[in-house]
């Protein structure tokens, strides 16, 4: 086996107390490359207990020192990107380039941003005059749980990572179990950091189990989850009664409305993006696409063409644009929806079929890029989340109709608009049922701001200041004055 996973607990390398391994899977050629730890409730109990011991120092160490251990673990990333970008493409199936230029980059500024943030972090004062003053004290929240998916392996991890850590608490985290490695290799980096053992304790292994544990665990003070919306009930049934605070960042069925003044070929460009980054594999990307009337054709037509043209194959080719979708299981759930488009009247454009690759690669998991139309609103395709490289076109006519198109489902997390109108830009992204709204743009990323979605894309934000108020319990001190 070229590659051996442990969990990290207290400042090393462990096989999970059952002894037992889980394969991993490649996507790119659909062969077991390496194993991970089967871990459960046992291990969990080990990484409290390390991460009691490290809590006293770390909670109270200072802003200085967990800037500059955080700071040092974002330069090592950085030194080794080019391994981290290849274990990243290598366990998810996405481009190399793609991991290269994005989810390893952002791995590193999500350290960066966090280190420099808790340094201006600051806190209120409400002063009553001639009374008293109460002053905010916000203090860490103990040990807390980060739990993350598959789909931005390391960029995400880092994402809960960072500014739970930077806020001065003490970490159990846990990666999917279908991409652990670059968490994996992230255990490397901090040591050399020298983040302080204890501090930060990654366990893999499966969700029911390990995940469980931690959710389950009565000194892990917090969850911040992110991954699909039945696991995020799941989670929050059983955290709520024991009255964790909750982060979930869920699932999405996001619309992209575009409009007949539409910037054409800035919206086409980015629309291709929207639709099939990392495979469609985005919780931001744009799975329903409606037109107004008058473009419908010409968007149709020209979205096709350059559909058509994205290069599906291996994820270590410069050239390529998809690479391989996550897992066996997850190629044939959005096969299955592609099946069920076409049962729900849907008529295929272009894509729809695997990708058959030659020799190493013949067992991996491709799928062309797939545009339908000509599906009802509210059928299953449009309502259910596919979470692949599949998108529904339909015109709309009025603003009021597709508004209520883009509206018009159970989940709430990110709508894309595309109008030179400013009045209805304005107009509209204050009637969209989001978190997040992108006006003549898609996945520009300012880290400060509020991220989350609402409805069944979840509760709660992260992001900026959202993120370190969530790591941080407010404590309201009032003194009164003499
Ligand atoms: P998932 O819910 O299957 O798994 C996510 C994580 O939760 C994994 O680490 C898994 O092992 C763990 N887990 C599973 N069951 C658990 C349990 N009972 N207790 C604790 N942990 C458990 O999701 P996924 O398939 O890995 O990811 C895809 C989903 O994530 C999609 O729905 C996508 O929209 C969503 N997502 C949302 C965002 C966002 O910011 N809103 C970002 C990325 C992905």
């Amino acid at each position: 086996m070229e590659h051996q996973i442990q969990n990290y607990i207290g400042g090393d390398w462990h096989a999970a107390q059952s002894g037992a391994y889980l394969d991993n899977y490649q996507p790119a050629t659909g062969k077991v490359y390496s194993r991970l730890p089967d871990s459960d409730a046992r291990d969990v109990e080990l990484a409290v207990e390390a991460a009691r011991k490290a809590l006293p120092h770390w909670s109270k160490c200072g802003a200085q020192e967990r800037f500059q251990i955080l700071m040092r673990v974002a330069d090592l990333i950085e030194r080794d990107i080019e391994s981290f970008a290849s274990a990243e493409s290598a366990d998810s199936g996405k481009a190399r380039t793609l991991a290269r230029t994005v989810d390893i980059p952002r791995a590193i500024a999500n350290f960066r941003f966090f280190a420099t943030a808790i340094l201006h972090f600051s806190s209120e004062a409400h002063p009553m005059e001639g009374e008293a003053v109460n002053f905010t004290l916000r203090q860490p929240l103990g040990i807390v749980g980060c739990i993350s998916p598959w789909n931005l392996p390391l960029y995400l991890f880092t994402w809960k990572i960072a500014p739970a850590l930077a806020t001065g608490n003490c970490v159990i985290a846990k990666p999917s179990e279908l991409t652990p490695m670059t968490a994996y290799l992230l255990t490397k980096v901090c040591a050399e950091a020298g983040l302080p053992a204890g501090v930060l304790n990654i366990l893999h292994g499966l969700g029911g189990k390990v995940g469980q544990a931690i959710v389950e665990h009565p000194e892990i003070k917090a969850i911040s989850f992110t991954g699909g919306t039945a696991t995020g009930r799941s989670i929050a049934q059983t955290a709520a009664p024991m009255f964790k605070k909750l982060s979930l960042e869920l699932g999405g069925k996001n619309p992209v409305l575009i409009f007949a003044d539409a910037p054409f070929e800035e919206m086409l460009n980015t629309t291709v993006r929207s639709s099939f980054a990392n495979n469609g594999q985005i919780c931001l990307c744009g799975s329903r696409i409606y037109i107004q009337r008058p473009i419908y054709e010409q968007f149709r037509e020209a979205f096709v063409a350059r559909v058509k043209a994205l290069r599906v194959g291996d994820p270590e080719a410069p050239d390529t644009n998809q690479g391989a979708l996550v897992s066996q299981q997850h190629l044939e759930k959005v096969a299955g929806y592609i099946r069920l488009a076409q049962e729900e009247g849907g008529k295929i454009l272009c894509g729809g079929q695997r990708v058959e690759m030659p020799g190493e690669l013949a067992g991996g998991y491709y799928l062309q890029p797939t545009v339908i139309e000509g599906l009802p609103i509210g059928c299953r395709t449009n309502q259910e989340e596919i979470f692949g490289p599949v998108v529904t076109i339909a015109p709309f006519d009025t603003e009021e109709e597709g508004l209520a198109f883009a509206n018009g489902t159970n989940y709430g997390l990110a709508a894309t608009v595309w109008t030179n109108d400013l009045m209805r830009a304005h107009r509209v992204a204050e009637q969209l049922h989001f978190g997040i709204v992108w006006i003549n743009c898609w996945m520009l990323r300012d880290l400060r701001t509020p991220f989350g979605g609402v409805r069944q894309s979840g509760v709660g934000r992260e992001g900026g200041l959202e993120a370190l108020r969530f790591f941080t319990e407010p404590k309201n001190v009032c003194i009164r004055y003499w």
